[in-house]
């Protein structure tokens, strides 16, 4: 893209017709790969996301195992046809960065202690990119990790709140993400009332921040309800089956 969009139209609206604190469209599933342990695939918008889990099981290599708890991996990745400029399938500076904040992010939640000297992996892969993937990647990992059965204090919804044209924004895509002045991806567990995560790129003013906040966790509060929706759907599914 070469010319900045208008971000904020003249009815207030924005350059895809959402309202200011309006989240996109967003679709979840989960248990969509048979041969993970646990899986999500989650959709914000034109951003799409597949979550599997694997474990707890044995660590390979085995000197990685910890004595007292689960050893939690994750792998953030981007799939190379998940860009509009084909992305170099090897591991970037920022999928390292992002498999780090996510894992952490996680590693709060799920209860280790009750696995001790196992792994539990992580994988996340951005099948299509439009903004907010670390985010849509967050939901979808913790709804992968419930789906797999692993005990959890809570399940984290992630979402990304922008300063687009001097105004604060829910959910951003790509085009608010790239012209827009901040950026900030969060992940609240709704029920413990925590942040696990919280990222912030770009400035806002002390009170922007805290008017931020409190729209990324209106905007989570529903993720987090849909989530829920989606793994009641799956055991009454279950249910109906047996
Ligand atoms: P997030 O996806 O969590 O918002 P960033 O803020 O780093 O993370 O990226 C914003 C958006 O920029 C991504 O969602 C994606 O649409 C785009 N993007 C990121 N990395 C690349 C890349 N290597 N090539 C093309 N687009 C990218």
């Amino acid at each position: 893209m070469f010319e900045k969009p208008v971000l904020i139209r003249e009815d207030g609206l924005r350059h895809d017709g959402r309202r200011p604190d309006e989240l996109r469209p967003i679709k979840m599933e989960v248990g969509v790969l048979y041969n993970a342990d646990g899986s999500a695939y989650v959709e914000y918008g034109g951003t799409k996301v597949l979550a599997a889990v694997y474990g707890p099981r044995e660590v390979h290599p085995r000197h990685l195992a910890l004595p007292d708890r689960a050893l939690i991996r994750c792998r953030y990745h981007m799939a190379p046809f998940s860009t509009s400029d084909r992305k170099s399938p090897a591991p970037s500076r920022r999928e390292i960065e992002l498999s780090k904040v996510i894992r952490e992010a996680l590693e709060s939640l799920v209860f280790t202690d009750l696995y001790p000297r196992t792994t539990i992996d992580v994988f996340i892969e951005v099948l299509q990119a439009d903004g907010g993937t670390r985010t849509a990647g967050l939901t979808a990992a913790s709804l992968a990790l419930a789906d797999a059965g692993v005990p959890m204090r809570d399940l984290v919804a992630g979402v990304a709140v922008g300063k687009v044209g001097g105004v604060l924004v829910l959910d951003i895509d790509e085009v608010e993400d790239e012209f827009g002045e901040a950026d900030m991806p969060i992940g609240y567990a709704a029920s413990i009332d925590e942040i696990v995560l919280l990222q912030l790129n770009g400035v806002l003013t002390r009170e922007e921040f805290i008017e931020g906040i409190r729209l990324a966790k209106k905007g989570a509060e529903t993720i987090y309800k849909m989530m829920k929706e989606t793994l009641h759907r799956k055991y009454l599914k279950v249910l109906e089956e047996v």
